[in-house]
């Protein structure tokens, strides 16, 4: 299938994108991927998207971008793509279903995913005690006991936004000591109700209806190895984040981590008529509203480009 514009991916900067891409004339197809409405639809309520003062539910939310796209002219289908050639254009992009795309301009809004432990209570708990944002569920644990898991600049980051609502958080270290940066670290030790819980690793979580506590062991394997529980209501994943930018390499830039880079603050990824836009190539602000932002920038770039062929 040729098209003049593909989106791929479906979260709020891939939604925007299409809205004004739509809006612009451009009949934009978005291949929404493995999920749908993006990484908001694993919270519950929205609280900072402006427009809402009572908050919003989440899926909500994403349904009614969906919906605003389609009104437009977007076409949506439920493919993800898993391989593409962009070494000439049109870019050709190849799904999980084994069909081929081609379109002069690709804006990529495939976002990142949270990093998680793996342990199967993670899922077990998702939605209800388990989350891997602080700033979209942190409210829900006002004068609560939270932990956050990682050592790194977002766990610190985490914990310091949580330790201004919850009563007590522990951040949960697997090594005897913080990765963070040294501000971040002075930072988490001023604030008396942290207490960091060094060479300290999860093995699993337990609640009725929700989590009520952590299974913890010290010192893994050691011979002063110690297991114990950790009455906790929410625990929070900040190991770090998967930017969704595989299938696009080698043809755009990437950092060390994966985040596609783009030129100055604008969406161009280097690549005439290829667009980057949200967490795929954000590695600092991650909200929905900033990749709702960025997805408008790249529609009204690609409308230039496609206007210059
Ligand atoms: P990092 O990779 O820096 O840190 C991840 C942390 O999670 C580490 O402490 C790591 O432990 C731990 N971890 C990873 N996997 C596991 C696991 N399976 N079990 C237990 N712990 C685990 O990721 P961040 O998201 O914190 O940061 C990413 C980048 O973004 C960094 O460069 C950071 O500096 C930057 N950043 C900067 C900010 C700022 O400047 N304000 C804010 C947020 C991020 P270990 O140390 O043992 O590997």
């Amino acid at each position: 299938m040729n098209t003049q514009l593909l989106i791929v991916g479906s979260g709020p900067a891939g939604y925007t994108a299409a809205i004004y891409a739509g809006r612009a004339g451009l009949h934009p197809t978005i291949l929404e991927g493995l999920q749908p409405g993006g990484q908001l639809t694993i919270t519950t309520e929205v609280e900072n998207f402006p427009g809402f003062p009572q908050g919003v539910d989440a899926n909500e939310l994403m349904f009614n971008m969906r919906q605003q796209a389609e009104r437009f002219g977007a076409e949506i289908l439920s493919e993800t793509v898993v391989r593409t050639d962009f070494s000439q254009r049109p870019y050709r992009l190849w799904t999980d279903t084994d069909r081929e795309y081609s379109a002069d301009s690709v804006i990529i809004a495939t976002g990142a995913s949270a990093k998680y432990l793996g342990l199967a209570d993670e899922q077990k708990y998702m939605g209800s005690g388990v989350s891997a944002c602080a700033t979209c569920d942190g409210f829900f644990y006002r004068k609560k006991r939270v932990a956050v898991v990682g050592g790194g600049d977002t766990a610190c980051e985490e914990a310091l936004y949580l330790a201004g609502l919850a009563d007590r958080v522990f951040m949960i270290v697997r090594k005897p000591f913080l990765r963070a940066s040294q501000i971040m670290q002075q930072r988490v030790e001023a604030q008396a109700n942290i207490e960091v819980l060094f060479e300290t690793n999860t093995l699993g979580l337990f609640g009725e209806g929700g989590v009520e506590g952590a299974h913890l062991v010290f010192r893994k394997g050691e011979a002063d190895e110690k297991r114990y529980d950790l009455s906790i209501d929410g625990f929070f994943l900040a190991i770090g984040h998967k930017p969704n930018s595989e299938m696009f390499l080698p043809w755009v830039k990437v950092d060390e981590t994966g985040y596609i880079q783009t030129e100055g603050d604008s969406p161009r990824t280097g690549l005439p008529g290829v667009f980057a836009a949200g967490d795929v190539a954000d590695p600092h602000y991650r909200q929905a509203v900033v990749a709702a932002g960025s997805g408008a920038k790249a529609a009204i770039e690609a409308e230039k480009y496609l206007k210059s062929l």
